[in-house]
């Protein structure tokens, strides 16, 4: 997807439609910066508000995918399926490039964690120095672990074993959950049985 092609085509059927940027924002229940960085390239409309944005636009959504009004039904078919591959596609590049940052997280909070309490217990200092820097090896080593399980919860999917569903947990299931690396005991939402369940990137 071409994000500068498709921020220009937003901007021109705003322009179509007689709404200014603040106009179009007020419609959506958005910033006008926000529809400005569309316009810039520097963003895409969250999937959320895709549908609501077409009918303001008179657009269909293969066409602000598309950044153009797609012609007769043969092509529009073909760029419908490359626009929705198109996605699938990003959003698992997405998600692969997150799961590595969880293990820099993981292993930086580690570091950290560790070092500050090596320092803390060899290096002569006084005591409230030495406290200070414990809680703030913990303090970080949490916020950390707390960021990495976020990833955890929301990057890809976990597959139920038993039925094979998959879906994206809730973050209290996943920060509870037993673990192996990042295969999970946990309760599938569709068959209701418990199993170790695997983390994968694609959907099908
Ligand atoms: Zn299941």
């Amino acid at each position: 997807m071409d994000q500068v092609k498709i921020g220009k085509f937003i901007a021109e059927c705003r322009k179509k439609n007689n709404l200014t940027q603040l106009q179009l924002a007020e419609k959506l229940g958005i910033t006008d910066r926000a529809v400005s960085k569309w316009e810039n390239g520097k963003a895409m409309p969250d999937s959320a508000i895709m549908l609501d944005l077409c009918k303001i636009l008179k657009i269909s959504v293969n066409d602000l995918l598309s950044g153009e009004e797609v012609g007769t039904m043969n092509t529009y078919d073909e760029k419908l399926e490359k626009n929705l591959v198109e996605m699938v596609k990003q959003k698992e590049e997405m998600d692969k490039r997150l799961l590595s940052l969880e293990i820099l997280i993981g292993v930086l909070s580690m570091i950290i964690l560790l070092g500050f309490n090596f320092i803390a217990g060899f290096v002569p200092m006084q005591t409230w120095l030495r406290i200070s820097l414990i809680a703030v090896g913990v303090v970080t080593c949490i916020i950390g672990i707390v960021y990495a399980l976020r990833i955890e919860q929301t990057a890809g999917y976990y597959e139920c074993a038993k039925c094979h569903h998959k879906y994206v947990p809730t973050f209290n299931s996943v920060l509870w959950a037993m673990h192996v690396n990042r295969t999970r005991y946990m309760k599938c939402p569709k068959c209701h049985k418990k199993s170790w369940q695997k983390k994968v990137i694609n959907k099908d």
